[in-house]
């Protein structure tokens, strides 16, 4: 997930806004808590709305490659337009205009939505099985 990088998170215990690195975004995307770098507590996105936001993102990284394509496209179709003389040169001018400013008017809608804070919470470690068999032997001993 390379286009989802910039997205912070915002620690509800130490209240620290910091941005979540590659191995913390898939840590969320699996929905695996993990530890706040600054206070050491175990993070996990608790939110349903924020996740599936957050899940979305992949769709919104597919939206500049596909931009550029449908821009490019436009632009020659017009440019054939205007060669063949089905349109006038200002026709193909504000053609090209509409499309290029249509393009930077997405491009920036899609940054805008991929640019978000997520609200981790602090989760209550579950214990791990280890530690579980550890503590059901040691009870079993007492007897
Ligand atoms: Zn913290």
């Amino acid at each position: 997930m390379t286009a989802a990088l910039g997205i912070k998170g915002h620690c509800a215990h130490c209240d620290i806004t910091f941005e979540l690195k590659p191995w913390q975004l898939n840590a969320i995307a699996i929905e695996e808590p993990f530890d706040c770098p600054y206070c050491q507590r175990i993070l996990q996105l608790n939110c349903p709305v924020q996740l599936r936001h957050f899940k979305a993102l992949d769709r919104w990284a597919l939206v500049r490659p596909s931009m550029v394509a449908l821009t490019c496209m436009v632009l020659i179709v017009a440019l054939v337009a205007e060669w063949l003389g089905l349109i006038s040169v200002i026709g193909q001018f504000n053609i090209s205009l509409m499309v290029v400013l249509l393009h930077c008017l997405v491009l920036r809608y899609a940054r805008h939505r991929q640019r978000m804070t997520l609200d981790l919470h602090v989760v209550s470690p579950a214990l791990p099985i280890e530690q579980l068999a550890r503590i059901a032997g040691a009870r079993l001993s007492q007897r």
